[in-house]
């Protein structure tokens, strides 16, 4: 089999690409490991201003125009009159996004592993029969997350990662909330962010400030301290990969985590994945694409890495900086949006 361009992983990134790529003509095929698209570990927060045009309204579970910010000398209630964040359901979210893909006439193969890459070449094998296929391309998207495979066939290394652990309980709350706790977090935080009916709780850090079980406990406890026992609860982590490289290799194109676009400082990762997916398309369409989306992008990633360095050299300027920006937002001195990744 051949298609013009083969892209690995079916998350937003990859499907953002798939659905542009075929709106206009361009045989495209998404790889996917798992059987169902979208189950990721993930809070599910999609900023509004960012997002709001490219994930349908009625996909959002609950919307935010305000955010409580608590830190430990302050508890700051934000509003706006749109709202700041909503939840989604990355299940629901994948659905939405790979229906859009399919109907532009993108082709996806779930439950295919890519296991090698020999040139222009994917060996694939199908999880349940083992039955190996191979499958060549033009032009090649790494959209398979932040343990790419496309990332390690380019010899790229991923040493800037941030830790995420979820827990997602049942619950129907109505206050979203950010902890910047640097007891329990250090440079990282910790979220109470309600879904339908149920709540995503969790914590994000760069791991090179703590080792996940260090954050899983500081995350059971900090969330005691909320009126909230996580000991039985199921807990689900991944890595959040930020150490950026490139995004351009010739005819591989690496988007999302694959290409370290999420937030070294938040851990936020959709909206890069969306709009790096949309920019690799827009290239592999017209390779003089102008590159000053990528370039705002980037701008953002490397501010957040930068505070995410700083906070985590320095415990005391990790406290300073979230009482100061805290601060800021309180009296409206800074914007939430500057702390999104939404250019
Ligand atoms: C606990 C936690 C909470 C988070 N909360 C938020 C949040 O609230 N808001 C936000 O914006 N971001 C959040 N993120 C980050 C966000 O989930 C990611 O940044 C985002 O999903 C990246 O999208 P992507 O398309 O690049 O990759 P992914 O969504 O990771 O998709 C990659 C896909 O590739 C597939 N794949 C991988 N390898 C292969 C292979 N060899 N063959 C075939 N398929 C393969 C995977 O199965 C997967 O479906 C969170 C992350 C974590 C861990």
């Amino acid at each position: 089999m051949h298609f013009h361009t083969v892209i690995i992983g079916a998350g937003p990134g990859g499907l953002a690409c798939a659905r542009m790529l075929a709106d206009h003509g361009i045989q495209t095929l998404i790889i996917e490991r798992h059987e169902t698209i979208g189950a990721k570990v993930c809070a599910g927060g999609i900023t509004w201003g960012g997002l709001i045009s490219r994930v349908p309204q009625d996909l959002a579970e609950k919307s935010f125009p305000v955010q409580h910010i608590i830190t430990r000398l302050q508890k700051v209630r934000i509003e706006e009159p749109t709202p700041i964040i909503a939840t989604v359901n990355r299940v629901k979210l994948g659905n939405d996004m790979a229906q859009q893909a399919i109907a532009a006439g993108a082709e996806i193969m779930t439950g295919w592993q890519v296991k090698g890459i020999k040139g222009q070449t994917l060996i694939i094998e199908e999880k349940n029969s083992r039955k190996k296929q191979e499958i060549s391309f033009d032009y090649l998207v790494g959209a398979d997350g932040s343990n790419s495979l496309v990332r390690r066939h380019l010899g790229l290394t991923s040493n800037k990662m941030g830790i995420g652990i979820n827990y997602q309980i049942n619950g129907d709350l109505q206050k979203m909330e950010w902890h910047l706790n640097s007891r329990f977090f250090r440079n990282g935080y910790g979220w109470i962010f309600p879904h339908g009916n149920t709540v995503s709780i969790g914590a994000y850090v760069p791991r090179s400030v703590m080792p996940a079980q260090q954050l899983k406990k500081g995350l059971i406890a900090w969330a005691k301290t909320c009126g909230f026992s996580l000991e039985k609860e199921q807990a689900r982590a991944e890595y959040i990969n930020y150490d950026y490289q490139g995004w351009k290799f010739g005819r591989i194109f690496l988007i999302g985590d694959a290409a370290g676009l999420a937030s070294g400082l938040t851990g936020e990762g959709i909206y890069p994945a969306i709009i790096s997916g949309e920019e690799a398309a827009r290239t592999i369409l017209d390779p003089e694409h102008s590159t000053a989306v990528m370039a705002g992008l980037l701008r953002k990633h490397r501010l957040h890495s930068r505070m995410a360095d700083w906070t985590g050299a320095s415990p005391t300027f990790n406290v300073i900086a979230g009482e100061v920006v805290t601060l800021g937002l309180r009296y409206g001195l800074i914007k939430f949006s500057k702390l999104e990744m939404a250019v």
